[in-house]
């Protein structure tokens, strides 16, 4: 089963859509096995958008992501990181399709309510840079068979 890292933006937290953008993963059959909140550093962000720091842009990254504490969160699914990353859609809300988190509540290339990993290399290392390992749990929700058949779950 795979696990993917969320984070709640500033624009969302901000915007009072915590709630909303998290009922679309409740809903979806992803489990939450990690969350919290807390309050990014530059330090932080020049590690988790390494990508970026020499763009123009990334002071202003840096002000949106340190505007107010984000929730961090984990999420756990067969293929949970892509089907995270498709429920989120691309950077720019404004060119997100509708029906995505960032097509539906986004107008920014900037203030896209959330990040979501890209790949499972950047998942597992964005999970160990967030979260200590006490602080994400094994669960198994009763409704779980009915999520997936059993010959998904057992796949790797
Ligand atoms: P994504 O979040 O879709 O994986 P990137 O890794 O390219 O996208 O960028 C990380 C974040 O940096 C974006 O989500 C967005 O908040 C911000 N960002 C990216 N490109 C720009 C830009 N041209 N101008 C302002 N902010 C940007």
């Amino acid at each position: 089963m795979e696990q993917t890292l969320i984070i709640f933006k500033p624009s969302a937290i901000e915007r009072a859509l915590v709630g909303k953008v998290l009922s679309r993963f409740e809903q979806k059959g992803l489990t939450i096995t990690g969350m919290k909140m807390m309050q990014l550093s530059e330090e932080l962000l020049r590690q988790h958008y390494a990508h970026l720091v020499d763009r123009p842009f990334f002071p202003s990254v840096v002000a949106s992501m340190t505007a107010s504490p984000v929730i961090v969160m984990v999420l756990e699914g067969v293929d949970a990181i892509n089907v995270v990353r498709s429920m989120t859609g691309v950077t720019n809300g404004r060119q997100a399709a509708p029906g995505t988190i960032r097509g539906d509540f986004a107008m920014s290339n900037q203030e896209n309510i959330i990040h979501a990993s890209s790949s499972a290399e950047d998942a597992a290392t964005e999970i160990k840079r967030f979260f200590a390992p006490g602080e994400i749990f094994e669960r198994t929700p009763a409704l779980t068979r009915f999520i997936n058949a059993s010959s998904e779950l057992s796949q790797p």
